[in-house]
């Protein structure tokens, strides 16, 4: 199947409210002008190096996502361009992400990312952390970011009731921290879950935007997903 092929087989299971990240990172960009040809605009990307020069080679209407765990010291790369950061992990990377965002005079959209799995290794905030940072002072004087809604990842499991009900774990999260501090605030609308094997429980969830590499460009070799 050709990437092409394989984007609309995906976005035939997906509900139109739902959008398709293309996760490519370890591709080079000739396939990244294929899925982008095929009309493919938002594409997900893990390290910034990568989505720095990738970002200066391609197409000016691409929206670049990071996905991965961001270092403090290298969002001042990615801050001029970067569309949507998912994986905000701690306030310290957020006053970060506002303080390069001022540099650039642009507000960046942020998703928090929470833990939801069982796994130790997942980066992300708890309920209670996450309440803490919105409630602060801190929080309140930011004006360069702007939160957007949340992200997670499932435990890497082949049971599909636990998978379901991480991600429905997280649509409560969404919903709780809706109503408390973003009511009738249209821009908290996003709940970023679901990759290649378990975006469709996650859409059945309530996922807004699901992130996919492996079934869009073909597996990543080991070697490569370690960098
Ligand atoms: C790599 C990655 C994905 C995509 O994974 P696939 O299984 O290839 O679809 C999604 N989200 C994050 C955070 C990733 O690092």
């Amino acid at each position: 199947m050709s990437i092409a092929e394989n984007i609309d087989l995906i976005t035939s299971h997906l509900p139109t409210n739902v959008r398709l990240i293309a996760v490519s990172k370890t591709k080079p960009t000739e396939l990244l002008l294929e899925a982008y040809q095929h009309g493919q605009r938002n594409f997900g990307e893990n390290k910034v190096q990568e989505m720095v020069w990738k970002q200066e080679e391609l197409p000016k209407d691409i929206g670049w996502h990071f996905i991965g765990h961001l270092q403090t010291n290298k969002v001042k790369f990615i801050a001029p361009f970067v569309q949507l950061i998912h994986g905000v992990d701690s306030f310290k990377l957020l006053k970060t992400i506002d303080a390069e965002a001022k540099k650039a005079s642009r507000i960046i959209p942020c998703l928090i990312q929470f833990h939801i799995a069982e796994e130790e290794t997942k980066f992300g905030f708890s309920f209670k952390e996450a309440q803490e940072m919105l409630n602060s002072t801190d929080f309140k004087s930011l004006e360069n970011v702007a939160i957007s809604g949340v992200m997670g990842m499932a435990t890497y499991t082949d049971s599909e009731n636990q998978v379901r009900k991480e991600f429905a774990h997280l649509k409560e999260i969404f919903e709780n921290l809706k109503s408390e501090f973003f009511p009738g605030n249209a821009d908290f609308k996003d709940i970023s879950m679901g990759m290649s094997g378990d975006y469709r429980i996650a859409v059945e969830e309530g996922s807004t935007m699901v992130r996919i590499g492996s079934t869009i460009f073909g597996e990543r070799n080991a070697k490569q997903s370690a960098i």
